[in-house]
């Protein structure tokens, strides 16, 4: 174990990430692991509310800071490691921290939980691109993309000529899920996403008026 951390401690100095960034790396450590079982064990609550008021304190404590590790560690382990969208599975060469990250349906600035119903195990591209609003998950946990597409220039959103926006748009199926139905992200978590998608995509009235 402690040859490991070693190795870890190496490898983050020729990564230039600095010390106190350690913490905040999904690496798994017991401690972390037990919060994530506790976080993945929990009962399906009928009423959720996705915020969290106690977070409006801004001090970082060694509890928050396992909070934190054990809520990323329990969202990538129930989603297998793999993005929820794209379904990319990839760690490290020496196997110590995973690709896909844990994103916050609720952000965290908006006072986010870090529980298991407000969280998604998302790659880093569609991690950004849902939490900027390029698309969002209905109530059936099907993606909505953003009809600003259409107003990219054509060479935007282009990966060797993938564009990621029209594969996401093309999908008709739900994204990849926890294998157990109890710990699916809340319909209140995706309710506060599906709001916010219309507000940065300006298109409340258009879907109101489809209601
Ligand atoms: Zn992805």
């Amino acid at each position: 174990m402690d040859a490991d951390r070693k190795r870890f401690d190496e490898a983050l100095r020729l990564a230039n990430i600095p010390s106190d960034q350690k913490e905040l790396l999904p690496i798994k450590s017991f401690e972390t692991q037990k919060i994530a079982n506790q976080l993945m064990a929990v009962r399906r609550p009928e009423n959720y509310d996705p915020f969290d008021h106690a977070k409006m304190s801004k001090t970082t404590t060694r509890a928050s800071l396992l909070r934190t590790r054990g809520f990323r560690q329990a969202v990538i382990e129930a989603y297998d490691f793999q993005c929820a969208v794209c379904g990319l599975k990839i760690h490290a060469p020496d196997a110590a921290t995973w690709e896909v990250e844990a994103a916050h349906i609720v952000p965290h600035r908006a006072l986010g939980r870090d529980d298991i119903f407000n969280g998604l195990a998302l790659c880093g591209l569609h991690h950004w691109a849902f939490d900027t609003g390029w698309f969002t998950l209905q109530d059936d946990y099907k993606l909505r993309v953003s009809p600003q597409k259409h107003r990219l220039p054509a060479d935007f959103g282009k990966m060797d000529g993938y564009d990621f926006l029209l594969a996401l748009a093309g999908k008709t199926e739900r994204i990849r899920l926890p294998s157990r139905r109890e710990i699916y992200p809340h319909i209140n978590a995706l309710r506060w996403h599906q709001q916010f998608f219309s507000v940065v995509n300006n298109d409340r009235k258009k879907h109101e008026s489809n209601k």
